[in-house]
């Protein structure tokens, strides 16, 4: 392969593969870097909630068509474990077909490499790039592949690796919340039709996003708590979340394979890198408690697209272009994570009084239109919506 190139995108994941078909229109040469094997990306145990305004993203990717097996949900339930405060979002309410969608992360990385295979993107797979140096005349990348070291040039290094390459060099700040996500499929007797839920606990939020026959459950804990719930049995794990969840959905019947992941919220410095961006969970790496790591990175990606497309060709990578992106993202950005921040830190305990004010609050949520549209929107298209 020819070693320089328009733009190099360490990280095939989700972001970096939505960055790449965003840009297929264009002739700009561009190369993806994939570290992981495609079986190893299938084996991935995440779903994902994706909101309507990321639905409408993935549509003007061509890539949402090719999607399969999705569930949809039209309604969202949230409340809080032991105050009487809930409320419900309704897809009609809001005068959308949906509020979300619920699908594997392999299927979405299917069918997003689908799609990329029509374009004329270079897709490397098993090339993990283990250097990235800048100056003002571009950036270059060095990247296992193929059992040997190359290099490749590019005016412009997209870092769309989850936040791993600058880990060390240039460690993000990180807000420790002390939680991880037990992660799994479950079945239950009384699955209410496209509704998911949304429970605030003292321990942290669990939440039931419908899928297919059930539920893909993202429940979270201390860590010695979620190490506890991986290590109990199948009948133990369904009564104990019966115990924290109620009786909303009946009887859990049956859990599948089950997963955790240490949660924290990760930004990347405000160090600027010449020739370089950040985008997707390497610029932000959020609580999922909201749903909206995803949902962020493909506004990450389709934005620098955007801006990548109205520049003049010579600008790409520039410094101007650079602060035009960083710019356009800022409000979006800050007021995603101070959301799910917020929704966390607010939630996670038991204090008497936030909880009853958050019972009352919740309730009243309900009962207030604008309120609740402006939650609703937030959660669908972000704050630039
Ligand atoms: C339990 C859990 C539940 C979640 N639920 C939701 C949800 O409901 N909705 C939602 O929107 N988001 C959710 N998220 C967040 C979502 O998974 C992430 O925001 C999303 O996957 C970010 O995509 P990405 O492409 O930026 O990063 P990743 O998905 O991490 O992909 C990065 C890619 O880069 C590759 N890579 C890494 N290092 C290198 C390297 N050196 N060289 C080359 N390639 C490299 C990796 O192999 C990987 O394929 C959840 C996260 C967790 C942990």
């Amino acid at each position: 392969m020819n070693n320089q190139c328009d733009i190099a995108i360490i990280g095939g994941g989700p972001v970096g593969t939505a960055l790449a078909l965003a840009l297929r229109d264009s002739d700009l040469k561009i190369v993806v870097l994939e570290a992981r094997k495609v079986e190893e990306q299938n084996a991935d145990p995440r779903a994902l909630a994706l909101s309507y305004g990321s639905r409408l993203l993935l549509d003007k990717l061509g890539v949402w068509k090719n999607i399969s097996q999705i569930s949809a949900i039209k309604t969202i339930h949230i409340s809080q474990k032991n105050t009487a405060g809930y409320t419900y979002l309704f897809a009609d309410e809001l005068k959308v077909p949906e509020l979300g969608y619920v699908l594997p992360y392999p299927a979405l990385q299917a069918s997003l490499h689908q799609a990329l295979k029509q374009t004329n993107a270079t897709y490397l797979e098993c090339a993990a790039v283990n250097k990235l140096d800048n100056d003002a005349s571009g950036a270059t990348l060095t990247y296992q592949y193929d059992g040997q070291e190359h290099r490749l040039s590019a005016r412009l290094a997209v870092v769309a690796d989850g936040g791993k390459l600058f880990e060390n060099t240039h460690p993000p700040k990180v807000s420790e919340y002390g939680q991880s996500a037990v992660i799994a499929h479950i079945t239950c007797n009384k699955p209410q039709a496209d509704t998911a839920f949304e429970r605030f606990t003292a321990q942290g939020p669990v939440a039931l996003l419908p899928y297919l026959d059930g539920y893909e459950i993202v429940w979270t804990g201390s860590h010695a708590q979620a190490e506890d719930m991986l290590a109990w049995d199948d009948a133990k794990f369904l009564s104990e979340l019966h115990l924290h969840f109620g009786s909303e959905v009946g009887e859990f019947t049956s859990v599948g394979k089950r997963s955790s992941f240490p949660l924290r919220l990760k930004r990347a410095p405000n160090t600027t890198f010449p020739h370089t961006v950040l985008i997707g969970n390497a610029a932000q790496t959020l609580h999922p408690v909201a749903g909206q790591g995803f949902n962020m990175g493909v506004r990450d990606a389709w934005e620098l697209s955007r801006v990548i497309l109205r520049g003049q060709p010579a600008a790409l990578g520039s410094a101007a272009m650079l602060a035009d992106y960083r710019k356009s993202r800022r409000l979006d950005r800050n007021a995603g994570i101070g959301f799910t921040d917020g929704l966390v830190r607010i939630f996670s305990n038991d204090l008497p009084v936030l909880s009853s004010a958050r019972g009352v609050a919740l309730s009243l949520l309900g009962k207030v239109p604008f309120a609740k549209k402006f939650v609703a929107k937030r959660m669908m298209f972000g704050a630039n919506g």
